[in-house]
């Protein structure tokens, strides 16, 4: 059985939290994963991260990292200095997950995020840019045992990967065994013609799974086709990590980086927001079952 998580940011304001917190909570309302934003451990010492490992073990709480690489760092740029400089942070990033004792960074890999304000003429080139980068720090995730996964995100968010079939002939060009893509159901449904089509299709290449509603609330609360994307997942094999990421309270840098501009749960305080999650992960569990 697919093992089940969530994003912590979905009780957070701030990028960078304090993650002992979100893996006890994380733990105690039932979850096998807590997926946290990978750049925080750059700010964390050494024994800090081993402390956060083991704390994680000790909950049987599996870690998963995701990033969006801020612009100074995109891998895919034109300038030769920011996609060098791009590199040696993933490699910085991967490092740190290699000691927190992580496998998995999925996210904005390929590029920066957000990165829209460019011309559909220049795709291409910063298409090739980003193979040869990814090619380049796919080798040091592969010796640190990480899957390297790429985030498929809608056209207002990024201009290179838009769809599950952009993304695998990008895997496929990149051609390292430990590059996959991360899926999220979020973004397919503004971009796939059809969603459970597309996941059947990408087969063999999915790394990691993000889900949440269209307006980004908790799984079984909206109208995206449950039965379609869990029959997908369970018809191609996938036994991998399913981390929900709902996205709910305005304010702050995840509010506004998120584009959450009203309060999507009306009013619920933290208690609420825990009770509502733990309904969105007994409705993913029974859907695996059920379909
Ligand atoms: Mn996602």
């Amino acid at each position: 059985m697919n093992k089940i998580g969530i994003y912590f940011a979905y009780w957070e304001k701030c990028w960078k939290a304090d993650y002992a917190k979100y893996v006890r909570k994380a733990s105690g309302l039932g979850f096998d994963v807590l997926e946290v934003e990978a750049s925080a451990l750059l700010d964390m010492s050494f024994d800090e991260k081993r402390i956060l490992a083991r704390l994680a073990k000790d909950n049987g709480v599996e870690l998963t990292f995701c990033i969006g690489l801020p612009s100074m760092y995109d891998i895919a740029s034109d300038d030769e200095s920011v996609r060098k400089n791009g590199i040696e942070f993933v490699k910085r990033l991967l490092e740190a997950i290699y000691v927190t004792e992580g496998d998995m960074l999925g996210g904005i890999l390929y590029s920066c995020w957000p990165k829209v304000d460019e011309s559909y003429d220049n795709k291409m080139r910063l298409w090739e840019n980003s193979v040869r980068s990814v090619r380049k720090v796919s080798q040091t995730a592969r010796d640190y045992g990480i899957t390297y996964c790429l985030e498929v995100v809608n056209r207002f968010e990024q201009l290179l990967l838009n769809t599950v079939k952009e993304g695998m002939e990008f895997v496929d060009q990149v051609g390292s065994p430990n590059v996959k893509l991360l899926l999220d159901t979020f973004h397919m449904n503004i971009e796939e013609d059809y969603i459970g089509g597309s996941i059947t299709s990408a087969k063999g290449y999915i790394g990691h799974f993000h889900i949440g509603e269209c307006n980004r609330k908790p799984p079984g609360t909206g109208h995206m086709p449950w039965d379609e994307i869990f029959g997908a997942i369970k018809k191609i094999g996938y036994e991998g990590r399913i981390v929900m990421e709902p996205f709910i309270k305005p304010g702050g840098e995840v509010g506004r980086d998120i584009r959450v501009f009203r309060d999507l749960g009306e009013g619920c305080d933290e208690e609420e927001m825990d009770g509502m999650v733990v309904n969105a992960l007994e409705f993913v569990r029974r859907k695996l079952r059920e379909v």
